[in-house]
């Protein structure tokens, strides 16, 4: 006999049908899975969708000077990433094949020697977080996160993340949440009585952050996802 389906709400979209359990984290961006991973009901079209920036957002994200410095982004950028690139199945590491070397600075004017400037898919990189988003919110308000709400995602860079997480932290009762040796964290402010009204903090090997925010959907819903 034949395993029943789950018939559930899709934390990404909300429609009601059979689901599977699906890594909020792509799983890509772990070496060893920890027992608590956060995972969501997802459906087949959803779940499809989700997987297709997996791996353009692991990519994106060690290699970031920064995130370098993490063990888990380095052996993955030693391993995985060189492989990807080797066996040409990378569209970052096509992308870096391509760069030039320039003088990096940091937005504070930091100078952090001759790095790869390539260029950068952050419609790729904003619809991988924003799946990441709306898993979370999911999670947090165990409901679907309208369709019609578009997160608004904000980089934050390496240096300036200690920062933003002090300020967060300073509101009572925040605690981050962490997922295998610090490849991802976060911190959420959830007003329980407007649950489609949060801000969030998540950060990838203790480097990359995004700073999210969610208002209720305007009654004239055409925006678009932005990222900065
Ligand atoms: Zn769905």
């Amino acid at each position: 006999m034949s395993k029943r389906p789950r018939y559930k709400a899709c934390a990404y979209c909300g429609a009601v049908g059979p689901t599977t359990k699906d890594h909020v984290v792509p799983e890509c961006l772990f070496t060893i899975l920890d027992s608590q991973m956060i995972t969501v009901p997802a459906c087949f079209e959803c779940n499809q969708n989700k997987k297709l920036h997996d791996e353009y957002l692991r990519d994106y994200l060690i290699t970031n000077p920064a995130a370098a410095r993490h063990p888990v982004a380095w052996k993955l950028l030693l391993t995985k990433f060189h492989s990807a690139v080797h066996g040409h199945h990378s569209v970052f590491g096509r992308a870096i094949a391509k760069a030039s070397v320039e003088p990096y600075f940091t937005p504070a004017g930091i100078y952090l020697g001759l790095q790869p400037v390539a260029e950068v898919d952050m419609e790729a990189v904003s619809f991988a977080i924003d799946f990441i988003v709306r898993g979370l919110f999911y999670k947090e308000a165990q409901i679907p996160l309208s369709q019609h709400v578009v997160p608004k995602l904000k980089m934050v860079d390496s240096l300036d993340l200690a920062e933003a997480r002090r300020l967060r932290l300073g509101q009572p009762h925040r605690e981050p949440i962490t997922k295998g040796q610090g490849v991802f964290e976060y911190i959420v402010v959830l007003d329980n009585d407007r649950l489609e009204s949060s801000s969030w903090l998540m950060w990838f090997y203790e480097a990359v952050g995004f700073s999210v925010e969610i208002q209720p959907a305007p009654v004239d819903a055409g925006s678009t996802s932005t990222i900065r």
